[in-house]
């Protein structure tokens, strides 16, 4: 049985944002991970994520009705990509949140890789490394003056941390577990898999190349390692690893990036 909506659930008007950064990552890294019928159009697919987002904290109100206004704040996050009206605050939860998660991890990352200015992208290419850990005491950021960043000699390296839930894990064993992802702007031949290849990295990363430093390939690099299945998290059985997640990781910072600075390429010869 749902949940009942509450009246303070903010209707919005969305309108899909023109040449929006956002937008763009929204679509290539979590819309496109929905399931067909749930619409061809941004817009369609964004009004159902919504819905389901919005689901999810219905029904942790009714669980826990003292976190019912903070709740209803967050559940009027608007949707990044679109112009939402009226306009509400962002709740600046990307652990459960579709539409922070684009603002405060995907943009980030996107713009610091793009940050290496045209002329000195000649030489370099994109890759990215990612592996699924298990939820324990540490996470498994790799340091960036002993790990991919250093070995591979990169311009720019961004790592993240996304606690996803994983529906495949064997009954008993904890839903939520760790995606570790790296996209970094490398040289063109450095061979990731071989530099990745360490007895130190367990478990093991899996590598892939993307070919020269350009915006689409920035992009497929991204979907490749951080398109997860953001549904599952709003599904009803999966209440408990929603509320886990909204109150979870509090002080850990998810996204560490090794900037790109001007004068490493010149250093380096
Ligand atoms: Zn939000």
């Amino acid at each position: 049985m749902e949940s009942q909506k509450p009246k303070s659930t903010i209707d919005f008007k969305l309108t899909p944002k023109a040449k929006s950064t956002s937008l763009l990552l929204l679509r290539h890294c979590i819309l496109d991970k929905m399931p067909q019928n749930y619409g061809s159009t941004d817009l369609a697919k964004a009004q159902v994520l919504l819905n389901a987002y919005r689901y999810q904290y219905y029904r942790a109100i009714t669980a826990q009705p003292e976190n019912r206004r903070a709740y209803t704040y967050a559940l009027n996050c608007p949707p990044s990509g679109f112009n939402a009206l009226p306009k509400t605050k962002t709740c600046k939860n990307p652990k459960v949140c579709p539409w922070c998660f684009v603002r405060l991890r995907l943009v980030k990352a996107y713009r610091a890789l793009l940050a290496v200015p045209v002329s000195a992208r000649e030489g370099y290419q994109v890759v990215a490394w990612g592996r699924v850990t298990l939820n324990d005491e540490k996470l498994p950021f790799l340091r960036s003056n002993y790990g991919p960043h250093t070995w591979c000699e990169a311009l720019v390296t961004v790592q993240m941390v996304v606690p996803f839930v994983n529906e495949n894990v064997p009954q008993g064993q904890p839903k939520v577990q760790l995606c570790h992802s790296g996209i970094q702007i490398i040289p063109k031949d450095c061979e990731i898999s071989k530099e990745l290849n360490r007895y130190c990295i367990r478990p093991a990363l899996k590598g892939k190349m993307f070919g020269k430093v350009t915006h689409d390939n920035i992009i497929k690099a991204m979907v490749a390692v951080l398109r997860l299945e953001w549904m599952a998290l709003y599904r009803p059985h999966n209440l408990d690893a929603f509320e886990g997640l909204v109150n979870g990781f509090k002080r850990s910072q998810l996204i560490r990036i090794s900037p790109y600075k001007a004068d490493t390429a010149d250093t380096a010869v």
